[in-house]
């Protein structure tokens, strides 16, 4: 028994130290990432149920890492997020989606809004003067400029998450509620914040329209916004019956595998320019 439980000991201690190593070497490498330029943003378009007509964008995060390729955001916004380097990405992020809005302009594109997103740790007392700075120094307008924040942020309704967010959306920011549906929030507390639209998480639509729970909780979150008078996006669409259910239920915009991947900038400015439709 003592033998069996010292093994155990040990071999889960030496699964937690790989993964320390792991997230070691993560944030270092990231670290030289953001000097050496490995970083990206890749663009997907929202696209509206009534025209069928791109009406906005969300930034995404890519890292080309010169041995292991691309890595997933989903393997190092975590490690990052734990780490506080996500400030210095966060800010990369705000700067780059800036700097491509403002040569989209300057090239005479009409551009729909650019969604952000923002991790909870960057949703401080400052962010609004940081993105009244950011938006100042690229001459971008901040209605070129929406914000994705996810539920975690809402949940205990602190005041001060209030009044930043009561503050971003004075100086003329967008925010989105990401994710929805995956959190603790409930539909009526939402009321209580500054937030224009809402993206169904893609958990949900994954099931649509044959899931009978899920069609119901699609059918729920639409209502719902619909009274708060909330735009409403249903996000990893990627079959033609997903995106017919969506549209009878009354949502307003989808993004999705089925109208494009995310794609590097000079791919989305093409779909732009060529009227790409739904
Ligand atoms: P998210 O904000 O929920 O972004 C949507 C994710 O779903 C993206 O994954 C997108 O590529 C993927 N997706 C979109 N349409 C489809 C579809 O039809 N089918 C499937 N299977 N997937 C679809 P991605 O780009 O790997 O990003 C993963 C997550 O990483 C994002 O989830 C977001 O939470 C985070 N992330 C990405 N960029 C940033 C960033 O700049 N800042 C922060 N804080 N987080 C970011
Ligand atoms: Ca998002
Ligand atoms: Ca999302
Ligand atoms: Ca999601």
């Amino acid at each position: 028994k003592a033998v069996q439980a010292e093994a155990a000991f040990l071999f889960y201690s030496e699964e937690m130290n790989q993964r320390a190593k792991e997230h070691l070497r993560i944030e270092s490498e990231l670290r030289l990432a953001l000097q050496r330029n490995e970083l990206q943003l890749y663009y997907q378009p929202k696209v509206s149920l009534r025209s069928g007509r791109i009406v906005g964008a969300e930034a995404l995060l890519r890292w080309r890492h010169p041995v292991r390729g691309m890595v997933s955001p989903g393997v190092f916004i975590p490690v990052a997020e734990e780490t506080g380097l996500i400030l210095e990405l966060g800010n990369w992020v705000l700067e780059e989606a800036c700097r491509q809005v403002r040569a989209w302009k300057d090239a005479n594109l009409i551009m729909p809004p650019v969604a952000v997103n923002l991790s909870a740790r960057q949703f401080d007392r400052r962010l609004p003067e940081r993105m009244a700075d950011v938006l100042q120094r690229h001459q971008v307008q901040p209605e070129q400029i929406m914000l994705e924040i996810t539920e975690s942020l809402l949940v205990g309704g602190a005041e001060n998450v209030v009044s930043i967010m009561n503050e971003l959306v004075a100086m003329g920011l967008a925010l989105a509620l990401d994710d929805f549906g995956t959190g603790y929030s409930s539909l009526a507390y939402l009321k209580k914040f500054p937030i224009s639209t809402l993206k169904i998480d893609r958990s949900f639509v994954i099931g649509l329209p044959y899931e009978e729970n899920d069609c119901a909780i699609a059918r729920a979150i639409v209502t719902m916004a619909q009274q708060l008078r909330q735009e409403i996006v249903a996000e990893g669409v990627e079959t033609a019956e997903q995106m017919s259910f969506l549209r009878d239920l009354g949502c307003d915009q989808l993004q999705g595998y089925l109208f494009s991947q995310p794609v590097p900038a000079e791919d989305f400015e093409r779909m732009l320019r060529e009227g790409k439709r739904l």
